[in-house]
């Protein structure tokens, strides 16, 4: 583990009526994306999680793949950059704490620039 954020406490997103507690990590592994994914998928079950099919139920634990040193990577069952971080607050603040200066290669901005994007007051500016 290289760097490690602080726990950041957000309201749900979708239908979910539990507050979630979000964090981000920097890892440095030998392992490409999907032996991540696997792993991380073995982490989310042994905390308990179960898959029903269904995004956005409540859940105990969801460890996303949100940036790679490599690029890009997409198959239909791993996309990274993960699609949707650019809109979330809650994977741009922690993220950005530890790796403000990590560029997001396909908008070209970093993360400090897109979470400034994002929490700016007037949206078109
Ligand atoms: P969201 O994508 O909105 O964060 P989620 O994390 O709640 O949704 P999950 O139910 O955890 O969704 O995962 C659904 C599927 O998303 C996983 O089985 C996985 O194959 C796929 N997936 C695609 N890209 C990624 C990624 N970058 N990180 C993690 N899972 C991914
Ligand atoms: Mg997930
Ligand atoms: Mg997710």
């Amino acid at each position: 583990m290289e760097a490690v954020s602080r726990v950041i406490e957000t309201p749900p997103l979708g239908p979910s009526r539990r507050r979630y507690a979000n964090a981000a990590a920097v890892l440095e592994s030998s392992l490409d994306p999907p032996e991540l994914l696997d792993l991380l998928q073995d982490i989310e079950s042994a905390f308990g999680r179960i898959r029903r099919g269904a995004r956005w139920g409540a859940r105990v634990l969801d460890l996303d793949i949100v940036l790679w040193s490599g690029g890009a990577w997409a198959e239909p069952r791993l996309i990274v950059p993960h699609p949707q971080f650019r809109a979330r607050t809650f994977v741009l603040a922690p993220a950005t704490q530890i790796a403000s200066d990590w560029r997001d290669p396909i908008t070209g901005l970093t993360l400090a620039q897109l979470q400034a994007r994002l929490t700016r007051a007037d949206p078109l500016a």
